[in-house]
């Protein structure tokens, strides 16, 4: 049994018969990091689908050659798996998960792995509809001053004014632009990454127990 993320089905089960040994059939494939094109039969009722087929749709083997980034990749997997929902299309969960794997696939790219999972842990909470918002106070809306530094509380899914109680953590004013940024798409530096890690992760622990 495999976890596949599709484009057109979410996160499904698949049934992948011998696909280790199945040559023919899988051309033995079946492994994380890759883009596979599969083709499957899904009994209306039934939890897993039954794979028929899978190709290499995009190879990433240089990927797989470093081990800094597999865990960067292995990390984005293993958050996409537990907090996607079965069978429900997320099309920008799947960019931002394709993104970071072609990243992490480049061999000239400047950015490390982990800068690159930093900021890929943004753009997926805001894929997901959990954005962090670090313009806003998350309690009473006020919106803080630009370039001005602001407390956050991730678990509460964005700032919190000194009105409405504060927070421990601080961000600098570069830090909170940096960080909407990377959520868009942009990429994060390896002095900021794991203050933005700790951001996601304590973000993902408050949505859906993910860790
Ligand atoms: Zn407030």
């Amino acid at each position: 049994m495999v976890t596949l993320l599709t484009d057109s089905i979410g996160r499904v089960s698949a049934l992948a018969r011998a696909a280790r040994k199945s040559v023919k059939r899988f051309g033995g494939v079946i492994e994380p990091m890759h883009t596979l094109r599969i083709s499957y039969d899904d009994r209306s009722g039934a939890e897993l689908v039954t794979l028929r087929e899978a190709k290499l749709e995009r190879a990433r083997p240089f990927l797989t050659t470093s081990l800094e980034r597999m865990q960067a990749a292995g990390q984005a997997l293993s958050w996409v798996r537990k907090a996607a929902p079965p069978r429900t299309p997320e099309p920008e969960v799947w960019a931002a998960l394709e993104a970071l794997l072609d990243q992490l696939e480049d061999p000239d790219d400047t950015v490390s792995p982990r800068a690159r999972l930093a900021a890929s842990g943004l753009r997926l909470l805001s894929a997901f509809g959990w954005g962090v918002d670090f313009e806003r106070c998350v309690a009473c809306g006020k919106e803080a001053t630009a370039g001005q530094s602001a407390r956050i509380d991730a678990t509460r899914g964005g700032l919190v004014c000194r009105a409405c109680g504060g927070a421990r953590r601080q961000l600098s004013g570069s830090e909170r632009s940096l960080f909407r940024d990377a959520a868009a798409g942009g990429a994060l530096n390896d002095q900021i990454a794991p203050l933005a890690l700790e951001l996601v992760e304590q973000a993902l622990k408050a949505h859906g127990g993910i860790e």
